[in-house]
């Protein structure tokens, strides 16, 4: 039985009053707290390639975007590990377009290499490889992989995201595989993607929940000019978002989402995202870890190679180097009066360690039972 109705997902989803969604994230946070800790943990991002095989309509990367590329040395990848380490962080993660350039034996060894060389957990976030491939890097010490199944909604997945020639694009079933082969496994999705309705944002955060997820990754859709998705009033799988029930990809609705899906995966790590801060530049960050989340990814990239790495546009930090990042990160966990991670920061499977405040004025939310839970029940 999921831990909150759909019905109440939604309602919460649709929910405008300031002062209920105060209490929203305020219990969000104290499940964070009594499940997870305080602890922030950071995750190094190295983004290893640009190439992409995909023409998917939301991201700057598509095979059709004609841009220059690049493909990481090894050296390059490793010293990026490097730097992880002298900077304090416990996990590196690797992302790249879909590059098949990027041969599956030449990142085992680097993975290998890392493994034997530093305490770092690795995820690994590149796309829809082979179950081969996958495996490979598992059994060379790879311990994640992250890859957001973007919508749960079949008809919006198909429209925005295209097949490869004849090959199924089913991540929901690949994050079935990577489970299997031992990876720890984290997805997620865009808030506000054209043709996003309530309901399916909902069934997105049930859907996270019934695959029991490590990690979730929520930010905002930002349309980029030069993608299908990019064009103002771009219409989605038929359907004129101006007359459908268009999920905004503001930061609010981001919040309640990344709120709501603490209480559904209470023990996840949450990314507070770039793209969160991207949109709210000022303190987008700190409503994300106030809001439920609990872990940031400082860009590692190198200078040469993070401008060519457009997602989107306008994107958080691209222009500070990694040691400026690290250091404005460390101040912002600070000054939240949190503390940061040390060691891997896998997910946790320990038992809570503090009890979890009701909400009081309006009890929208009432835990079932005493101890902390992340039930809640609409009154
Ligand atoms: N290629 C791999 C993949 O697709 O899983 C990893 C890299 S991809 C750039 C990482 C994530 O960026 C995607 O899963 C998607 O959610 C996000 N993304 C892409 N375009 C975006 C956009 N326009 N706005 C916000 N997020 C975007
Ligand atoms: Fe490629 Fe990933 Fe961007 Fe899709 S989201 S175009 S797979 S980089």
């Amino acid at each position: 039985m999921p831990r909150i109705a759909h019905a109440e997902l939604l309602h919460w989803l649709r929910e405008e009053d300031p002062a209920a969604l105060e209490q929203l994230f305020a219990r969000a946070d104290a499940v964070r707290r009594a499940h997870v800790g305080d602890d922030i943990h950071l995750r190094g991002l190295i983004e290893i390639s640009s190439f992409c095989v995909r023409q998917c309509h939301y991201c700057g990367l598509r095979a059709a975007h004609s841009m220059p590329r690049y493909r990481m040395s090894r050296d390059e990848i490793l010293a990026g590990a490097r730097k992880a380490v002298e900077l304090g962080f416990g996990t590196i993660v690797l992302q790249s377009g879909e590059d098949f350039g990027i041969e599956a034996a030449w990142l085992a060894e680097i993975i290998r290499t890392i493994k034997n060389e530093t305490p770092l957990a690795i995820t690994l976030s590149l796309g829809e490889r082979l179950p081969d491939e996958l495996r490979l890097w598992r059994d060379a010490g790879a311990d994640r992989y992250l890859l957001r199944f973007e919508t749960s909604d079949p008809a919006l997945y198909a429209a925005i995201h295209p097949r490869r020639g004849s090959a199924v694009s089913d991540r929901v079933e690949l994050l079935r595989i990577l489970r299997e082969l031992g990876y720890e496994i984290g997805s997620g999705v865009m808030v506000g993607i054209p043709g996003q309705t309530y309901e399916m944002l909902a069934r997105d955060i049930m859907l996270f929940e019934s695959l029991d997820l490590d990690m979730v990754g929520i930010g905002p859709f930002l349309a980029h000019p030069e993608t299908p998705l990019g064009a103002p009033g771009i219409s989605t799988a038929g359907h004129d978002p101006k007359s459908i029930d268009q999920v905004p990809s503001s930061e609010w609705m981001v919040l309640k989402a990344i709120a709501l899906t603490r209480l559904v995966c209470p023990q996840a790590n949450v990314p507070s995202t770039t793209a969160l801060a991207t949109i709210n530049t000022l303190d987008g960050r700190e409503h994300g870890l106030q809001s439920g989340a609990n872990v940031f990814m400082p860009i590692l990239t190198p200078a040469p190679y993070r401008q060519m790495y457009q997602i989107y546009p306008g994107k958080a930090c691209i222009d500070e180097d990694a040691l400026q990042c690290n250091h404005c990160l460390r101040d912002r966990i600070e000054n939240l009066g949190r503390s940061v991670g040390t060691g891997p920061g896998g997910r946790f499977t320990r038992t809570p360690s503090h009890s979890v405040p009701t909400l009081r004025s309006q009890p929208r939310f009432a835990p079932q039972k005493n101890a902390p839970s992340p039930l809640v029940v609409l009154h």
